[in-house]
């Protein structure tokens, strides 16, 4: 394990809204900040396409990854302050904290442009490139870890797919209650202009504990964390699964089909209009040509496609980038023979069924509420006694 050496003699610090400042005391984080890979996630909205319905909430994936961090870093600091390795429950070795911040920084440096529906019509995989861009010597992140030392790319990947044998450095960046659900709650809320994500983060990291196979939190927090959870949900019901939300996602996957669809016919124009997916379009891609593309490059094609001769192709462009969203209504499994019936009638006014009708179901999404009782790592709380139970 690597000690937490090379500490910058002056320390850096990024002004951020939710964690006020964000501390960066090592220059292999710095450096990494500084990578162009990192650097992209500027250019990559972290809600997709949720600012259609809360306009504040234009924040990108490289804010979150810098939150994430900050909030694992807070986690080591408590860890190394108030849990002494020798501890009955196991406690926490500080040459950890190195590896536990660089996977919080990078856990989401493999998102795409419009990750979540581009992934839908090109089978990409954000979680792949993420292990891509760490274990690929191609990458200035892989260089600038693997310089740190040889074996740092393999760890850091290790953490992130969560087979890394250390499960309380695991669990810091994935579990029910993790820096990366942590950060993206108070985030999300704060630039969607919602109250429901905010939760109390200094209760919850005063009462945060390692355990021998993970974390745990006191039983001293446990209404803190019952309040965290309720704000997930809320979160959840409000923001992410919001129709107007999906309703433009729906438009920009069938954009995206459509323009995939046209390229088998007309290979030409898009060679002209959008020449940076082709490499998607025939399903060829290589990490360079994904690292290409960002949600600028694909709003900039939209524009290109607004004036297209196809008139589906101009409108769905115009429809995303002038916010017109298609209405939804939701069904049941007793309503479900209207939809037929609604497909008939937008086809009867002229439009084309498979291009502007949909079914979507908020379960498709990536992430969820919290399920006690699954088979995901749950929520322990520690008793006066030491003994752990669910929460
Ligand atoms: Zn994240």
């Amino acid at each position: 394990m690597i000690p937490y050496e090379e500490q910058l003699i002056n320390e850096k610090i990024f002004r951020d809204p939710i964690h006020n400042y964000i501390k960066v005391d090592h220059q292999l984080i710095l450096d990494l900040i500084n990578a162009k890979e990192m650097q992209r996630l500027r250019h990559i909205k972290q809600l997709g396409t949720s600012n259609f319905t809360f306009h504040g909430s234009e924040h990108s994936r490289f804010t979150h990854s810098l939150g994430v961090y900050e909030i694992a870093r807070k986690i080591c600091k408590i860890f190394s302050r108030h849990c002494s390795q020798n501890s009955v429950n196991g406690g926490w070795d500080d040459s950890k904290r190195l590896l536990t911040l660089v996977a919080a920084l990078l856990h989401d440096i493999g998102h795409g442009a419009y990750s979540h529906t581009f992934e839908n019509i090109f089978h990409t995989n954000h979680e792949q490139f993420t292990i891509d861009i760490i274990t690929s010597e191609q990458t200035e992140v892989f260089q600038i870890l693997h310089n740190f030392a040889a074996d740092f790319p393999e760890k850091v990947a290790q953490v992130i797919q969560k087979t890394y044998k250390d499960q309380q450095v695991v669990q810091i960046i994935s579990s029910q209650i993790d820096a990366d659900r942590m950060d993206y709650l108070l985030r999300d809320a704060y630039y969607t202009g919602t109250k429901y994500g905010t939760f109390d983060l200094t209760r919850i990291l005063r009462t945060i504990c390692p355990v021998k196979d993970g974390i745990a939190f006191k039983l001293s927090g446990m209404h803190a964390v019952e309040d965290y959870i309720i704000s997930r949900y809320q979160m959840y019901m409000q923001v992410y699964f919001h129709p107007t939300s999906r309703a433009m996602e729906v438009i920009l996957k069938h954009l995206l089909k459509l323009a995939y669809d046209l390229y088998q016919k007309d290979p030409e124009y898009f060679k002209q209009t959008s020449p940076r997916l082709l490499p998607f379009f025939k399903e060829e891609y290589k990490l360079e040509d994904y690292l290409h593309l960002n949600d600028d490059v694909l709003n900039t094609y939209f524009a290109e496609w607004k004036q297209a001769k196809h008139p589906i192709l101009s409108d769905l462009a115009k429809r995303f980038l002038d916010r017109k969203p298609l209405k939804s209504c939701s069904y049941t499994d007793k309503s479900k023979a209207i939809i037929d019936e609604m497909k008939k009638l937008v086809s009867a006014v002229g439009f084309d069924a498979n291009y502007y009708t949909a079914l979507s179901s908020s379960y498709d999404l990536p992430y969820d509420f919290y399920h006690p009782k699954t088979k995901h790592t749950q929520i322990e709380i520690m008793l006066t006694d030491g003994q752990l139970k669910e929460l």
